[in-house]
């Protein structure tokens, strides 16, 4: 191992990110130990990383305690998507928390700086707009999404706790909607159903009027803020939202799905889900000004390369 070379564990390593994060940690020359219980992640996802020398991945869930030696940790494991972590409620809150304080112990025991996948789901349906981080949201506590977004509020408190009692070094990543190859095709979420519609020539499921906004990540310039949070000083420890700050209606974003896959797909409607967000965007200057980050994927050059993923997994 070279001298700059760290030993990385990563939870959630085989889903959407949690890949991506893989193949860019082991480009950079470190050890990586991906963890999963495949839940929603998928073995194709770190297929081409199995031959690498440097690459590990041990199925395990983060619920139940890890005695690994590692230098650092990004903490991924959740589903993501409102489908699958609606799916097993209980089991999303204690993945979240059980998970958040079992990676904080493991942070605690050896040492390691700990990374926390948070969300922008923290703020819940905001009634600021754009969310900047000072915004403490506003979550329905007893609704259907309320076990992802209070199991995501409750992880960043025992960070900061952990943080404040233990002086452990921890980093609080809010992302916002992040898209690209790896998504699982099922998942739910709205570019990988768009575009698997269209693909398949099915009409485009639209929830509610459709006049609802996202703002979406591609997936490269994402694990790019990872890193470069990851490699701050101790001083910096978040939340930092982390996000494409250009916001448009779902409409919009099926329209756009239609012209790139040239497909003949009708929109369709249907009711909007309890709790839905009407609008999401991020105000990512605290990023800009402490990372000197910025996403440079256009939407249009992103969806074309998710695309081709989702051609090439539809057609295998
Ligand atoms: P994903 O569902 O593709 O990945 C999550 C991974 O965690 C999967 O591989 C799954 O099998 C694994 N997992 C679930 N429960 C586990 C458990 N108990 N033990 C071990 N592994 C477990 O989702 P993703 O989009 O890659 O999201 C990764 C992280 O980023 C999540 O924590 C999510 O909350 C966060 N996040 C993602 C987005 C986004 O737009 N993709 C936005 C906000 C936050
Ligand atoms: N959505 C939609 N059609 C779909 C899937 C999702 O209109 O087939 C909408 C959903 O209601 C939400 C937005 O797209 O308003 C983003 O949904 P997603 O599940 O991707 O993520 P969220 O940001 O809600 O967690």
């Amino acid at each position: 191992m070279s001298s700059s070379a760290k030993r990385i564990l990563v939870t959630g390593g085989a889903g959407f990110l949690g890949s991506h994060l893989c193949a860019r940690l082991l480009a950079e020359g470190n050890d990586v130990l991906a963890v999963d219980n495949y839940f929603t992640g998928r073995r194709e996802n770190v297929a081409s990383l199995l031959g690498h020398a440097r690459f590990e991945i041990m199925r395990h869930d983060v619920t139940f305690p890890l005695y690994v030696e590692v230098d650092e940790i990004y903490n991924l494991a959740c589903p993501a998507s409102p489908v699958h972590y609606q799916f097993d409620p209980v089991q999303t809150t204690k993945v979240s928390v059980v998970g958040a304080i079992n990676m904080l112990g493991l942070a605690k025991r050896v040492k390691a700086k700990v990374f926390q996948a948070s969300t922008s789901e923290v703020y819940g349906d905001p009634t600021e707009h754009p969310q900047n981080e000072n915004y403490r949201g506003s979550v329905n506590t007893i609704g259907p999404r309320a076990c992802y977004d209070e199991g995501k509020r409750c992880a960043e408190t025992l960070f900061f706790d952990y943080y404040r009692q233990h002086r452990l070094r921890i980093k609080v990543a809010r992302i916002f909607n992040t898209y690209g190859p790896h998504m699982h095709p099922n998942d739910g979420r709205v570019v990988s159903n768009f575009i698997v519609q269209a693909l398949r020539g099915e009409d485009i499921t639209i929830y509610g009027d459709g006049m609802q906004t996202r703002a979406f990540c591609y997936v490269d310039d994402l694990i790019e803020g990872f890193v470069r949070l990851m490699a701050t000083g101790d001083d910096v420890v978040g939340p930092i939202n982390l996000g494409n700050p250009v916001e448009l209606p779902m409409v919009e974003l099926a329209r756009e799905v239609i012209a790139l896959t040239g497909a003949k797909s009708g929109l369709i409607y249907r009711p909007l889900p309890m709790d839905d967000p009407l609008q999401r965007c991020p105000d990512i200057t605290k990023a800009r000004t402490v990372l000197g980050w910025e996403p440079k994927t256009q939407l249009r050059e992103g969806l074309t390369k998710t695309i081709a993923y989702f051609d090439t997994l539809l057609s295998a």
